[in-house]
């Protein structure tokens, strides 16, 4: 086996890889072009992917007693969907993966066991900007009449009682998970309800946390993802003054996994295919790498998975699950001025709009008070294709909520997720008849291939939690079958 440089911490974050660096290879999307043979290792595991739910997986599994893991990473960074970026003089912010809230308890616990500090939200005082039809206003929002609250009221009771009768981090099992399946967001809301306010908080959280029109998403996928997070009030609940970040951007948690992990993690490894035929061992191959092992972790959304070429062919409904999962990429902005102005007008740095590039703006400032950071989302899709353009387009849309003084920013730090070769989305808005048909097959094992990746939690999918708890569970499956056929030795008994 060749020794590798040791990875720096430099290197994890911020993609300056060693031995495999993509450069070297020539790899991108449409593929890599292979420059020799393939060097042959052997493993007990491979795990693909080194976002969290690859890394927890991979260090939960080293935790059990397996004797050698490797994780293979397309990117030359680890962390996927989180990433950590300096806006100044040692001030990182989050352009993927950020809010951890109370409840997603197992990231909480993670950081803490890496020593990965939380930091409290922005100061939240002052009043949020509305920007609906062209009308502008500053403060509590236009006030529902009576007849929409009551409306708003009704549908929300409606969609809590639908998410009830889900089973837990299995809605394709419901007894009307077909029926839910069959209409859109937008169809449903259309037949329940009259008035276009009435509606408004609804489509708010679907945009928010989908990316997503009403007519992009089934009214079981919107279900289910309420049943997930445990209510629809936290999906309507745009932000959450008891949310947290962590210490130094998420990406960090990723950075010291793969530190411990060492030179068990190979950047810049794109995996293109999987062989898994019933006799001798798993094969994963990338285009300069063929690693045998006992059984391998797919640790993606679904839909990135579609870049896998495997044999022999996936089970019907795994492929189709795979080739009709949608990821919708966003686009994520800090902006950072030299103080936060828009609280001398007494705004909280809170926007939110339609007809705008960017429709959901939060004061992302640091405790310090200085810089002022203001940061930004849109649909990826929507942006002008250069970075430029992509500049001035936001600035535009923060002056039309914050008016001329957003035109004084000093910096501006994107992550335009649309152009990532390696995510095919940041969140997954399914459509009609996905889930209540595919769903079944998102964490079932296909021979001795393993799902993972925050989708296939249970709880929390699509957030950094369900990606942790996604790691855990797919970590256990594995280790469960390795003791069974004596690879592992049983948990030592306490007492
Ligand atoms: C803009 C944005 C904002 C978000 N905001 C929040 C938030 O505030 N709070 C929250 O909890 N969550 C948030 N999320 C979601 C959260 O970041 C993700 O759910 C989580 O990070 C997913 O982790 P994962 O390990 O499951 O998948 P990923 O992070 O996607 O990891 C998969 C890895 O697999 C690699 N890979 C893909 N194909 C291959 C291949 N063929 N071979 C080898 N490697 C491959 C990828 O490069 C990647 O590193 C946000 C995401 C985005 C993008």
């Amino acid at each position: 086996m060749k020794l590798r440089p040791p990875l720096t911490r430099r290197a994890l974050l911020r993609g300056a890889a060693g031995i495999g660096g993509s450069l070297l290879f020539g790899c991108g999307r449409g593929g890599c072009a292979r420059s020799g043979p393939l060097e042959k290792r052997t493993a007990d595991i491979v795990v693909i992917g080194a976002g969290l739910s690859g890394l927890v997986a991979a260090r939960e599994l080293l935790k059990a007693g397996v004797g050698s893991v490797v994780v293979l990473e397309a990117r030359n960074r680890v962390g996927g969907l989180t990433i950590s970026q300096e806006v100044s003089q040692g001030v990182m912010v989050d352009g993927g993966g950020a809010w951890v809230s109370p409840k997603h308890t197992r990231i909480l616990a993670l950081a803490e066991e890496l020593g990965v500090g939380t930091v409290d939200a922005a100061e939240s005082e002052g009043n949020p900007v509305f920007l609906f039809e062209s009308v502008r206003v500053a403060g509590t929002g236009r006030l529902f009449t009576r007849a929409e609250a009551r409306e708003l009221r009704q549908l929300r009771d409606k969609l809590e009682a639908m998410a009830a009768e889900l089973p837990a981090g299995a809605p394709w099992d419901a007894p009307r998970a077909a029926e839910y399946d069959r209409v859109s967001m937008f169809n449903w809301l259309s037949d329940n309800s009259s008035t276009v306010w009435g509606r408004r908080d609804i489509e708010l959280a679907i945009d928010w946390t989908f990316g997503c029109q009403p007519h992009d998403i089934s009214l079981l996928r919107f279900v289910a993802a309420v049943k997930s997070v445990g209510g629809l009030e936290r999906l309507m609940a745009i932000s959450d003054s008891q949310d947290v970040s962590l210490s130094g951007g998420s990406q960090m948690l990723s950075v010291k996994m793969a530190e411990m992990l060492g030179d068990r993690v190979l950047l810049g490894s794109p995996v293109t295919r999987i062989v898994d035929h019933p006799t001798g061992p798993v094969r994963v191959e990338t285009e300069r790498l063929a690693i045998e092992c006992g059984r391998v972790i797919v640790a993606m959304m679904p839909a990135d998975a579609r870049r896998i070429d495997f044999e022999p062919k996936l089970p019907e409904l795994k492929a189709g699950l795979i080739k009709n999962w949608k990821g919708s990429p966003d686009y994520k902005a800090h902006i950072v001025y030299k103080t936060p102005f828009w609280r001398n007008s007494r705004l909280n740095g809170t926007a939110v709009g339609d007809g705008v590039v960017v429709d959901f703006i939060f004061d992302s400032t640091p405790a310090s008070g200085t810089p002022g950071v203001l940061v930004a989302f849109g649909a990826g899709e929507e942006l002008p294709a250069t970075a430029e353009g992509r500049k001035e387009v936001v600035t535009q849309s923060l002056v039309s909520f914050f008016g001329e003084e957003a035109l004084d920013a000093i910096h501006f730090v994107e992550m335009d997720w649309l152009g990532e070769d390696w995510s095919t989305g940041c969140a997954s808005p399914l459509g009609p008849g996905v889930l209540s048909k595919y769903g079944p097959a998102l964490r079932q094992p296909v021979g001795r291939i393993h799902w993972g990746g925050s989708d296939t939690s249970a709880e929390f999918d699509g957030f950094m939690e369900g990606a942790v708890r996604a790691g855990e569970r797919v970590a256990s499956e594995v280790a469960v079958i390795l003791r069974e056929n004596g690879v592992i030795p049983a948990p030592a008994k306490s007492g």
